[in-house]
């Protein structure tokens, strides 16, 4: 693990506002395989139920490259990375350029990036290339444990135990085969859950909904913003009692980085927020602290895109009272790092029918001379949507 040692100094983040702010730009670093774990306990949304989960926070380390061109690391509550789909040889690899895809000189070496670039680098083309986020989730729905079966639909057998694998599969309801066939039952699975740009902005979008309920007083739709601070000069730079600024230019204000008119910092805003709840003994609430996606189960399925395409969009349908996750679960944060690990060199080669890029040691650049590949810049020229990923299907 490339962080590993001071991982505790790392800023943690566990707000999606700025978390967001922060993986705008990309990637984790990381080495190794684990590929094959992505496709058990995946969470696939139904569009006919909604699936009830609670997002559990992780702390994933994210390296940002700033616009100097030099990095700062933080801990995000999810795991970011970026999928390339290769629409000719009809599979797909985790992107292994690095903090600095996009840099044609500081970029490490990724098959997938040379062959998106070729190919012209645009939405549409042999390969796409795709800024993912995994969340671990609860899933609070019923379990079996079913025989894990192969492509060919024969069970998979251990060849040390000579007992067939098995993996816990959600319950289909009415007419389910695994409860009539009386198989092992729990409630409660965690599940990883990739998503892409849309999903992922409307995730956020809705725990702006749940930052209505308070983390200290549990009180529903009691919190409000009272203004915006500059973080380096600590300027109030939106006052909500006087601005003039639409609730539309706020909200734009405040989603990304803007210059402080008072030091002229690029910063994020810091808000400051009331709450008008209170404690269950009737005491006006202490300390008014916005809930976020992480604090409250939420439910929602998935709404099919136009035919033809896999553009759906999610619909929320609810979420519960601000609680902590029910011990029981033992609900941690899956091991992303393995998981969504950058696909070895070789291995890209093998599945992109690519040969191996020339092994000549790349130099040291300085962040001075670091220069944008292909023409782009680093933050948006990737960043496009491109179809194929099987991770939302
Ligand atoms: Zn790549
Ligand atoms: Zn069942
Ligand atoms: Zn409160
Ligand atoms: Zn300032």
């Amino acid at each position: 693990m490339a962080f590993g040692k001071d991982r505790d100094v790392l800023k943690k983040v566990t707000s999606l506002r700025e978390a967001s702010n922060i993986s705008r730009g990309r990637r984790p670093k990381g080495g190794g395989g684990g590929g094959w774990m992505r496709f058990k306990d995946q969470l696939k949304l139904s569009t006919v139920e909604a699936d009830t989960v609670r997002f559990v926070p992780g702390e994933y380390p994210f390296t940002e490259v700033l616009e100097d061109g030099t990095t700062q690391d933080s801990l995000l509550p999810y795991l970011t990375f970026t999928e390339h789909f290769d629409g000719k040889c009809h599979t797909s690899g985790i992107c292994s350029a690095g903090p600095y895809v996009g840099y044609k000189d500081k970029a490490e070496p990724c098959l997938g990036c040379d062959i998106f670039w070729e190919s012209g680098g645009k939405k549409g083309g042999r390969m796409s290339s795709r800024d993912m986020k995994a969340f671990t989730v609860l899933n609070l729905g019923t379990f079996h444990e079913v025989d894990e079966v192969d492509a060919r639909g024969n069970v998979k057998i251990s060849d040390k135990t000579k007992k067939p694998f098995t993996q816990w599969v959600k319950c289909s309801g009415r007419r389910c085969d695994a409860c009539a066939q009386g198989k092992p039952t729990k409630k409660g699975h965690l599940q990883h859950y990739a998503v892409g740009y849309g999903h992922f902005n409307q995730i956020k979008e809705y725990s702006k909904t749940v930052g209505q309920c308070c983390k200290t007083c549990r009180s529903k739709d009691t919190v409000r913003e009272i203004a915006y601070l500059c973080p380096n000069c600590k300027d109030a730079v939106i006052d909500i009692s006087t601005t003039h600024l639409t609730n539309e230019e706020i909200a734009k204000m405040v989603d990304g980085d803007v210059q402080c008119p008072h030091c002229r910092q690029k910063v994020l805003l810091e808000e400051i927020v009331e709450c008008t709840g209170s404690m269950p003994n009737g005491s006006s609430c202490p300390e008014a602290v916005r809930a976020g996606i992480f604090d409250v189960d939420i439910s929602f399925k998935k709404v099919a895109g136009p035919e033809g395409t896999n553009q759906s969009t999610l619909m929320f349908t609810g979420f519960g009272p601000v609680s902590e996750i029910d011990p029981v679960y033992d609900a941690k944060p899956m091991d992303f790092e393995k998981m969504y690990a950058p696909t070895p060199l070789e291995q890209q080669a093998e599945k992109f029918k690519a040969p191996l890029p020339s092994q000549t040691p790349r130099q040291p650049v300085p962040a001075s001379q670091v220069s944008h590949a292909y023409g782009g810049t680093a933050g948006d020229a990737v960043g496009n949507q491109g179809g194929g990923g099987m991770f939302n299907r």
